[in-house]
């Protein structure tokens, strides 16, 4: 039994949109931690910074890629560079999304083909590409960044909830394809967490409706991810599989 289940030396961490928000902070939680880190995203400029960052202080290493996750080829691109980089890939967070509010009766085919790629065609598409190698070393850890609005939602979150929560269920799913070559596969669902995503697509009142159902009170920062995601990606999380675990201050306590 290592000392410390959550120590991630020696293994390698691919987090997309790892440039900002959550995904950046995990990033940096593992490679605090010890993992190497490959992020992407579409945006390099961004994403130089932001590695830089993410290994300042960690004597880790990193690279990053951009790609665009709704393009399948970029997907395929993003695979074999972090393959070719570090050699392997231990653990993938699908952190990636985007939200685009729209009524039912108001969705274009349009937004609903775009969320749909983004936030779930393109986690299977990635998971697809990364999988066998880890099949072959047997072990693995795969997160999948849902939310809890699979689980309630909002007005004009239509596209948007059916993604998350089909998250879920591909989870459940992979879980059981993957658990007999000791890889896992996880949900982790975050509640309101302060980045720019929520921000951009909320009102002043709603943002505050959002802290004032949580039990504690408040939005939480990017870092409050980071031990939850530490636990799935680590020894910590080494019997958890096919589950999701919510992550929102209380949020659906009430
Ligand atoms: P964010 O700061 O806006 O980050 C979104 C990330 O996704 C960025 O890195 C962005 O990078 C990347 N991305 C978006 N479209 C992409 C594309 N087509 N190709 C590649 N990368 C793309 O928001 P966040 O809150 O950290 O979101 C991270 C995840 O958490 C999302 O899946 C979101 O649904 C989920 N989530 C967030 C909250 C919350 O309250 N913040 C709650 C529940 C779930 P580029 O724009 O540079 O490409």
């Amino acid at each position: 039994m290592p000392t410390n289940l959550f120590d991630l030396t020696g293994r390698v961490a691919v987090v997309t949109g790892g440039n900002k928000g959550l995904g950046k902070a995990m990033a940096r939680g593992f490679a605090e931690a010890g993992a190497d880190i490959v992020i992407a995203s579409r945006h390099e400029a961004e994403l130089k910074d932001s590695l830089d960052s993410i290994l300042a202080g960690t004597g880790r290493r990193g690279a990053y890629c951009v790609a665009d996750v709704s393009v399948r080829e970029d997907i395929k691109k993003l695979a074999r560079f972090a393959l070719d980089k570090m050699g392997k890939v231990d653990i993938l967070v699908n952190n990636a999304g985007m939200n685009a509010p729209q009524a039912i009766d108001a969705i274009t085919d349009e937004t609903w083909d775009r969320v749909l790629e983004v936030n779930l065609t393109s986690v299977m598409a990635l998971t697809r590409e990364l999988v066998p190698q880890m099949k072959e070393r047997r072990w693995g850890r795969v997160v999948h960044i849902s939310s809890i609005m699979a689980q309630v939602s909002k007005e004009k979150r239509n596209v948007y909830s059916a993604t998350k929560a089909a998250l879920i269920g591909m989870a459940k799913a992979s879980a059981l394809d993957l658990g007999p070559f000791g890889v896992t596969v996880n949900c982790i669902a975050p509640g309101p967490f302060l980045t720019d995503m929520p921000m951009s697509v909320l009102s002043d009142p709603e943002k505050q409706a959002f802290a004032d159902r949580t039990a504690l009170g408040r939005w939480a920062q990017p870092h409050e991810l980071v031990g939850p995601a530490l636990m799935l990606c680590s020894e910590a999380g080494s019997y958890v599989t096919g589950q999701v675990l919510f992550v929102d201050g209380g949020y659906l306590a009430r």
